[in-house]
């Protein structure tokens, strides 16, 4: 009897609140002290450990050893204090967790526990069999096959470059962010890291690094290699849904490009980032639009590379499909600016592909590379920074910006804190507060020292939309993502704000509300599904927003209720 426990999994594991009936059941009495309790004094303790350590490395090392003891608890200690915890298990804790991955590993999977399923060209010819093996170590239920992976090579792991198998911390912390901001059920996903090597010197020098040692296929090698995992993916779990994450960003796109109208799958770097500033621009525009009609608003782009592509493409998408704005007037409404100055057709230069698309016809702004300058010929309505110039938003262009418009949209979206072009201070201080601001890093409020009031930088932070984006799909089952589902998302981020937040000016929700606007995200994804004749689950068909709201919500994993009936102990005994 006393052995009946091994194999109990942790994710029944409940901790001081087993049952004495279930503590019996499994021959656990007289292993735990007698007193049962409920999960809220469970977690009460838990937060007083984890807010007493130093470090936010040691929490994140605390969290991962949670996870793999008590799942319940973790869960119910993330989604209860998601604000508190995203920073913790994701970034900017987990990129220096994924720096260390190989020589914190043991805390991070005991025998039997797996965090994530590692895959090297070796396991490539196993790997149906490999990928039932995973799932059976998670639930022998058929019930419990995964939904959604998210998969990375490790190659551009945030902004901090290739981190080979390192970077498994990703796709673990995204789903994580999976459970508890859509409510996936976490025995329901897969991470995934395809290890096939990695160009980082100091980690094939790294006597602890845990990955394959040998630098990066080619291309053809490395197509064959995502093709027979996608593949594999597929043939075991015909209904999983695929996230890219973190690949390099020209594998990125190409990869996008080949399995986007062939499997179910989106890449959050491009599509996610791009619907969540999207989502912020649509609030600011609303908030400016009486004096500012959609199609009169000027889109400056400091920054030309793929994020700022990325990101303008959707915007445009956007305007072209939900206000019915013809491509050409759309793509006026844009200007773009690289290392050289304004990019425009009679530059002489040859533009790639990317720069090709937004290029100006005429030379407005031009001659010149001092951003003021630019923003004095061009006045635009919005400036948007993706160049990674720190502080290139300086006191001349934020004046200048708050010159032409009374409330100037100004979005500083490079990423680490010490690439973005200016702080949210600056920005408040140089527009008589005026600002709409949101930015790709966390900023601290402001206090307005004549008033005294406190305000609040947006946040365009992707966890506002993937995970809506994934419980839409997955739930509708569509046959494929597809670029007016994405901007769906956009705009059921955009019309999740309660009337308080939308009155104070604020262009993003509370994350503590995640799990709603994950619901009102998934609710619009599904409904664009179902126009655009991608919805097979046909019982959610002609239902309103608010119902398919209601009914997003009701599906999400509760870590309160989910593993904690007897029967699931006796099942699992
Ligand atoms: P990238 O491809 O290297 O693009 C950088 C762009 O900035 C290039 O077009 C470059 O010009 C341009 N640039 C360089 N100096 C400039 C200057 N002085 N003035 C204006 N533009 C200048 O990088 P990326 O992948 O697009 O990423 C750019 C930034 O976006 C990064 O900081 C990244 O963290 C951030 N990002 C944020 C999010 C988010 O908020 N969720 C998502 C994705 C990316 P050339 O083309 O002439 O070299
Ligand atoms: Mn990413």
């Amino acid at each position: 009897l006393a052995k009946r426990h091994e194999g109990y999994s942790p994710y029944l594991n409940l901790g001081t609140s087993t049952p004495v009936a279930a503590r019996s059941i499994l021959g656990l009495d007289g292993l735990m002290p007698t007193k049962v309790e409920s999960l809220d004094v469970q977690k009460k303790r838990a937060l007083v450990q984890l807010r007493a350590k130093s470090t936010d490395m040691e929490k994140y090392m605390f969290l991962a050893h949670l996870r793999n003891t008590n799942v319940s608890l973790f869960y119910k200690i993330v989604c209860d204090e998601l604000s508190e915890m995203a920073p913790i298990i994701y970034t900017p804790t987990v990129g220096k967790a994924c720096l260390e991955y190989s020589h914190i590993y043991p805390f991070l999977a005991p025998p039997g526990v797996p965090d994530g399923l590692y895959i090297t060209k070796d396991s490539l010819p196993n790997l149906p069999q490999i990928l039932r093996d995973y799932s059976a170590a998670l639930s022998d239920q058929a019930a419990f096959q995964p939904e959604i992976t998210v998969i990375s090579d490790g190659s551009r792991i945030l902004g901090l470059g290739d981190l080979g198998m390192n970077g498994m911390g990703i796709p673990i912390g995204k789903l994580q962010l999976y459970v508890a901001g859509a409510g996936i059920d976490p025995r329901k996903t897969l991470p995934i890291l395809l290890d096939l090597g990695t160009n980082n010197d100091s980690l094939l020098n790294d006597e602890f690094y845990l990955g394959v040692k040998q630098t990066r296929p080619n291309d053809d090698e490395f197509y064959s290699a995502v093709d027979q995992t996608i593949n594999a993916l597929y043939e075991t779990f015909p209904n999983i849904l695929v996230q890219f994450e973190d690949w390099s960003t020209s594998h990125a796109f190409t990869l996008l490009q080949k399995y986007q109208h062939e499997r179910f799958c989106f890449n959050d770097d491009i599509q996610g980032t791009g619907a969540v500033v999207l989502a912020g621009l649509i609030n600011a525009f609303r908030q400016v639009a009486k004096d500012t009609p959609i199609e009169n608003h000027r889109i400056l782009f400091s920054g030309a590379g793929s994020a700022a592509f990325g990101v303008a493409k959707h915007i445009c998408d956007y305007l072209i499909i939900e206000h019915g704005i013809p491509e050409e007037k759309a793509k006026a409404m844009f200007w773009t600016v690289d290392s050289k100055g304004l990019v425009y057709d009679g530059r002489g230069d040859k533009l790639p592909e990317h720069k090709r698309y937004f290029s100006r016809k005429d030379s407005v702004g031009s001659g010149t590379k001092s951003l003021s300058e630019i923003v004095k010929a061009i006045k635009p309505t919005t400036l948007i920074g993706l160049s990674s110039q720190p502080d290139s938003f300086d006191a001349n262009v934020l004046q200048e910006m708050s010159k032409i418009n009374h409330r100037p949209i100004i979005f500083p979206l490079s990423n680490p804190r010490t690439q973005a072009e200016c702080s949210f201070e600056a920005a408040m201080t140089h527009t008589n507060n005026q600002v709409l601001f949101a930015s790709g890093t966390a900023f601290p409020p402001y206090k307005i020292p004549e008033t005294g009031e406190i305000k609040k930088p947006g946040q365009g932070n992707n966890v506002y939309v993937f995970p809506g984006i994934g419980l839409g799909s997955i739930v509708s089952k569509s046959k494929h993502v597809t670029t007016s589902m994405v901007l769906a998302a956009a705009k059921g981020l955009a019309n999740s704000l309660t009337p308080e937040e939308t009155a104070r000016g604020d262009l993003y929700p509370s994350l503590n509300r995640i799990r709603d606007v994950s619901a009102t995200v998934a609710a619009h994804v599904c409904k664009v599904a179902e126009k655009s004749n991608q919805l097979q689950n046909q019982s959610l068909a002609g239902l309103s927003i608010d119902q398919l709201t209601k009914t997003m919500r009701e599906k999400m994993w509760d870590p309160e209720t989910a593993f904690n009936t007897i029967e699931d102990i006796e099942n699992s005994a």
